[in-house]
């Protein structure tokens, strides 16, 4: 077992397994990338290990735990790689995979499963084992093989309770058990947290009690896979008396997979349009995409007055229902603040938490070990999660389950087990460099053209092209509107004067080096910045 990403970082999560002759793999996420990553979609795992095994003729499918985008986001990539690549999923999340991939999911070799129906793949049976998370379908996913079995978490936590769907499957998971589990893989986000997470309900009356207290119109902002979530904003409309819409492209699409599928309830049946809703005022709710503060989605538009639909005025209230993922709370800061001037009663991500608005759908460390006394693994493998998730998961097992073996491994390195031979690590982590998304390409993580993003975008780029003793300048981000044209004017002067003061002849790059050194200098000269200079052309010989 190989877990090729997502154990050092929180995304991107793929894992391959050799069984004999035969090799599977679980999951191909994404990772999405820092701020500084400019020009960069998502960050994917180093395909080269599943390409290899499909090379060699090894690989029988991809099996996925569930639709969220760190597990399956690269799935595209490896398909656009792998011709007729076999995937297993459910049925939710085998619409969300086709609805990411769009035209592209024709390449694939898609087989639908049920949660407890087990699967032949010659000698090895896998089986989907329901657990509860934060969107449909979540599983938890079993291999048992002629060397032993494996089973791999799958995002997971204990909700006694549902508010939608199915109870995690305690029955299934402990018969797994009792057949005897070698190496289980398991969930780290909230596993060094002690308590449990807030169950579902609790929120539900939580966010119907908060609905209550507002007099005009309210809008809830929801992950729009949160199908449970949205389910209790609905009858937290319907328990104060209002009148639930939706808003948003994501969220109106997934809720229709959702309903597609019967895994809505009957809350579909109470939804209006939201033009309608928004003109009830204290008689509405709406919910609404945009808990990262995104630009483009409604509830950033609602913010900057600038949305079609929806106009907010005082006596309105935005109740967030969401994480504020790191790294996005500047722009959540911009909604909630604007939004704050427009009279609203804001309860931000950061309050929420504080009133029971949210709960996450990774179990905290209780939960993860009601999951393990169910499961009775004889290895544990701490994975999903940064260094210091997976560090404090190894400590959290190593002191509640003294009997259990606790592996410690990171990205790259390997897990050997067989018949009469206990789970042990293998071989050193590799350092493999992270392939990342630009467009629908894949660049290898050190391609020069990143780092070149990433200096033009900070210094803004000139670019000269010289043909014969004649030069042309534009400079792009470097110079405010005002004075542009005449500083293009004067870097064209400084450079033909470079090409005229040295007549002798020379190489090309010598040419080229000398005008980018005079026009860095001169743009030096006039901002105090070092920018990027970029000189192409067809010199003559000088002097002729
Ligand atoms: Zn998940
Ligand atoms: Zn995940």
């Amino acid at each position: 077992m190989e877990p090729v990403a997502g154990l050092g970082q929180m995304g991107a999560h793929h894992t391959a397994i050799d069984v004999g002759r035969d090799s599977f793999l679980i999951d191909c996420g994404v990772l999405f990338p820092a701020p500084w990553d400019v020009g960069v979609e998502h960050i994917a795992p180093p395909l080269e290990p599943a390409l290899q095994r499909a090379r060699e003729g090894r690989l029988r499918s991809l099996l996925l735990t569930h639709g969220h985008r760190d597990h399956i986001g690269a799935v595209g990539h490896l398909a656009d790689r792998v011709p007729g690549l076999s995937v297993h999923a459910t049925p939710f999340t085998a619409a969300l995979l086709r609805r990411v991939l769009g035209e592209r999911s024709a390449k694939l070799d898609l087989h639908i499963v049920h949660p407890g129906r087990p699967v032949q793949f010659g000698e090895t049976t896998a089986t989907w084992f329901g657990v509860t998370h934060s969107l449909p379908e979540a599983c938890s996913l079993a291999l048992e093989t002629r060397g032993g079995t494996l089973v791999h978490s799958g995002d997971f936590r204990v909700q006694p309770d549902p508010f939608l769907g199915p109870r995690t499957d305690e029955d299934g998971l402990r018969g797994l058990g009792d057949r005897g589990v070698d190496l289980a893989l398991v969930d780290s986000t909230g596993a060094a947290r002690p308590g449990r997470t807030l169950s579902e309900r609790t929120v539900a009356d939580n966010l119907a009690a908060a609905v209550d207290a507002v007099d005009g119109l309210v809008l809830i902002t929801v992950f729009s896979t949160h199908i449970e979530r949205v389910a209790a904003c609905v009858e937290a409309a319907r328990r104060c008396g209002r009148v639930p819409a939706l808003y948003g492209r994501s969220l109106e699409s997934t809720v229709a997979l959702a309903r597609d599928q019967g895994i809505f309830g009957d809350h579909g049946g109470a939804l209006r349009d939201v033009e309608h809703v928004a003109k009830l005022g204290g008689r509405g709710l709406v919910v609404v995409t945009g808990t990262q503060g995104e630009w483009r989605a409604p509830l950033a538009r609602i913010a900057r007055g600038e949305d079609p639909r929806i106009r907010v005025r005082p006596g309105d209230a935005v109740l967030w229902s969401a994480r504020a993922i790191p790294g996005n709370d500047r722009a959540i800061g911009l909604v909630v603040n604007r939004l704050v001037d427009l009279g609203v009663s804001v309860t931000p991500p950061w309050g929420s938490a504080g009133r029971g608005l949210h709960t996450s759908g990774h179990g905290l460390r209780d939960e993860v070990g009601e999951w393990l006394s169910w499961v009775r693994p004889r290895a544990v493998l701490p994975i999903h999660g940064e260094a210091w998730h997976l560090a404090e998961h190894r400590r959290a097992l190593l002191e509640g389950r003294p009997d259990t073996e606790v592996l410690d491994l990171r990205s790259g390195g390997a897990v050997e087990f067989g018949p009469g031979q206990a789970a042990r690590t293998v071989g050193a982590p590799t350092d493999r460099t992270f392939p990342v998304g630009v467009g629908r390409e894949l660049w290898s993580g050190t391609e020069r053209a990143l780092r070149d993003r990433r200096r033009i975008a900070r210094t803004g780029v000139v670019t000269a092209s010289v043909e014969g003793d004649r030069v042309e300048v534009v400079a792009v981000g470097v110079f405010p509107e005002a004075e542009c044209r005449q500083a293009e004017m004067e870097l064209r002067a400084a450079a033909q004067a470079a090409l005229k003061q040295d007549p002798r002849p020379g190489s090309i790059e010598d040419l080229e080096s000398r005008v980018r050194l005079t026009l860095r200098r001169a743009v030096k000269a006039r901002t105090g910045e070092r920018v990027e200079c970029i000189v192409r052309g067809r010199f003559s010989r000088h002097g002729n």
